[in-house]
């Protein structure tokens, strides 16, 4: 019976046929042990010279890694064994004799692993990442659905920008001149969320980052919730609820992969709420204390983002930025309109922002005014001024960034190992 590795322990005793991979082969005369793996886990085969057939045996012996094979054998218990159990081989198949795999034991140089990302994928470290990855996803996605959030996809050709016109790419579309690739789904979000009440897309965005900084992708993931009637306040309660959950379920069943990035996993143990709130004010004084001054009205790079966090032993909201430095939607404050009702949200242990969000302007009159100081063309706006024309209503979201959150979470140094396949300013292949 054909099984897989993560459910070895549930055949023990048993006759079974793993199909995998050669992960790494150790050999004397009569033994061979083999790591298998089948992308579901690793498990040690053991063949001795006895118990297979000369011809089996001798097969092993030419294994190369990451050779394509089909091994049979019994299930036994063994402590010490990765996952507690191995296989004592009894049969082998070779479906493929791979050549010389690139990719050894040995360290490798980052931009030489980056080349070989198609293959890279198939290590232990990569695989712990993107299965944290994957729960993430999984943790946010059933939260959102299970408050009642429905999941309602925005488009990713788009006649506009959403962020602002310096950081959008561009591809010729047809007769209708120019399409852009979606910088953020918010603003089909909103329409969405007042048809339906409350929503999120979860989908790729672009952005046409020059920087080079661990950071920053040009193809990234975002989850973006959007709630109509949802005030800034009770945005921070769902953002922190909603990674707190995500973070729960990552430390409750990704502990294995968790431990194979040798991550701290007391720092996340520490993700309670309420996530401590500071104004951008606060923040600015804080930064002065630290020595590392701003200007009011500029908005936070990686290294003020480092010294706020650096403070706080979990993650936390700042809010009421200036208008200076957010996009065009922004709600002011009723008493201050030099501010803004938004709120970023930056990861402890110097991963800076993994959410950005806020109210959007909800008056018409006002939208229209904000269009025109950021030089944007109303016609291709119409549709979403239509949204402030029939019905109109406080409305607040976020957009949480997959990776960002997945690099904070994994503790990983930077962001291009927490995607399959990175793009970057410099790096569009594989
Ligand atoms: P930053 O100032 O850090 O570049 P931003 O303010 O442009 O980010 P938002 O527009 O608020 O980011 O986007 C929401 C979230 O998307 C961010 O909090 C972050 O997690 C993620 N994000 C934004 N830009 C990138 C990027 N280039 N690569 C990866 N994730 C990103
Ligand atoms: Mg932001």
């Amino acid at each position: 019976m054909r099984i897989r590795i993560e459910e070895a322990a549930a055949h023990a005793g048993h006759e079974v046929e793993i199909h995998g991979w050669l992960y790494h082969r150790r050999s004397s005369g009569s033994i061979h042990f083999l790591l298998v793996r089948d992308g579901s886990g690793v498990m040690q085969c053991v063949m001795t010279k006895q118990e297979v057939p000369v011809a089996s045996f001798a097969l092993a012996d030419g294994l190369t890694q990451e050779s394509s094979i089909i091994v049979r054998g019994r299930v036994r218990e063994d402590r010490r064994a990765p996952g507690g159990h191995e296989l004592a081989v009894t049969g082998l198949d070779v479906v493929h004799l791979a050549e010389p795999y690139p990719i050894t034991p040995k360290e490798h140089g980052v931009e030489f692993l980056m080349d070989h990302r198609h293959l890279w994928l198939r290590s232990r470290r990569q695989h712990a990442i993107m299965r944290i990855r994957a729960e993430l996803i999984q943790a946010c996605t059933s939260f959102l659905d299970g408050r009642g959030f429905l999941r309602m996809d925005a488009p990713i050709l788009t006649p506009a920008s959403v962020e602002g016109t310096t950081t959008l790419f561009e591809t010729p579309y047809f007769d209708l001149g120019s399409a852009y690739l979606t910088q953020s789904g918010q603003l089909y979000n909103e329409a969405a969320a007042m048809a339906f009440g409350q929503v999120y897309c979860l989908g790729p965005t672009f952005r046409a980052e020059k920087s080079k900084t661990r950071r920053h992708l040009t193809e990234f993931w975002m989850l973006e919730p959007e709630a109509a009637y949802m005030t800034l306040d009770e945005y921070m309660v769902l953002a922190e609820e909603m990674v707190t959950a995500a973070v729960d379920q990552v430390l409750e069943r990704r502990r294995t992969e968790l431990a194979v990035l040798e991550r701290d996993t007391a720092a996340l143990e520490r993700v309670r709420p309420p996530f401590p709130r500071i104004s951008y004010d606060d923040a600015l004084d804080r930064l002065n204390e630290a020595d590392k001054s701003l200007p009011w009205g500029e908005d936070f790079g990686a290294e003020q983002e480092t010294v706020i966090s650096a403070q706080f032993d979990r993650p936390v909201f700042v809010h009421h930025y200036p208008a200076t430095c957010k996009a065009f939607y922004m709600q002011p404050a009723e008493d201050r309109p030099d501010v803004v009702l938004s709120a970023d949200l930056l990861a402890p242990e110097g991963y800076g922002e993994i959410i950005g969000g806020g109210q959007r302007i909800h008056d018409l009159t006002l939208l229209e005014q904000r269009l025109r100081e950021h030089h944007l063309p109303s016609d291709v706006y119409r549709w979403y001024l239509d949204l402030r024309r029939y019905g109109s209503v406080p409305h607040s979201g976020f957009g949480l960034g997959i990776e960002r959150t997945v690099a904070w979470i994994c503790g990983i140094e930077h962001i291009r190992e927490a995607i399959p396949f990175p793009r970057l300013l410099n790096r569009l292949y594989p």
